[in-house]
C-alpha cells in the first residue's frame, strides 16, 4: 500500500473508533483533541472532510449544542431517535434513553404532518451537581 493511503486508512479507523468509543457527542475540536493527545496527526480540513463523508453516508449525525456548537454522533451506537442532555457547567452533551415528548400535546396547525421532532435537555450533569 502507498505510504499516504496507508496514513489514510490509520486516520480513518482512528476517527471511526473515536466516534463510536465517546459516551456522547463530539465537536471538531474535541475529536482534534482526543487525535493530538493519542499522537495521530491529522490537519483539521482531513477532519471535516472525514465528517462530511460520513454525513453524507448517514453514519453520524450532527446535533447543535445549546450554545450553537455543532456536534457529531455516531448514529449505530445509538438508536435512531436520540434525545440529548447538555450540562450548562462542563458543556458535556450525553445521550438520553426514551423519549417523553407527547407530538399531541402540541397546537400545529391544521393540515400540517408533524414527522419528527427535536428535544434539548439543559441542567447539570452529576459531576457537575456534586460540584
Ligand atoms: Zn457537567
Ligand atoms: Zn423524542
Amino acid at each position: 500500500m502507498p505510504k499516504a493511503d496507508q496514513r489514510q486508512t490509520v486516520q480513518k479507523t482512528f476517527l471511526e473508533n473515536i466516534l463510536i468509543d465517546s459516551s456522547g457527542p463530539l465537536s471538531h475540536s474535541e475529536i482534534m483533541h482526543k487525535a493530538h493527545k493519542a499522537g495521530v496527526a491529522m490537519g483539521r480540513v482531513t477532519v471535516f472532510r472525514y465528517l462530511k463523508k460520513q454525513l453524507e453516508a448517514k453514519k453520524i449525525r450532527k446535533i447543535q449544542s445549546p450554545r450553537g456548537e455543532v456536534l457529531y454522533e455516531w448514529i449505530e451506537s445509538t438508536q435512531r431517535h436520540q434525545h440529548h442532555f447538555f450540562c450548562n457547567n462542563c458543556k458535556t452533551a450525553f445521550p438520553v434513553e426514551g423519549c417523553g415528548l407527547k407530538v399531541s400535546g402540541f397546537k400545529v396547525p391544521r393540515g400540517f404532518v408533524v414527522q419528527d421532532h427535536e428535544v434539548q435537555l439543559i441542567g447539570l450533569c452529576d459531576q457537575c451537581k456534586a460540584a
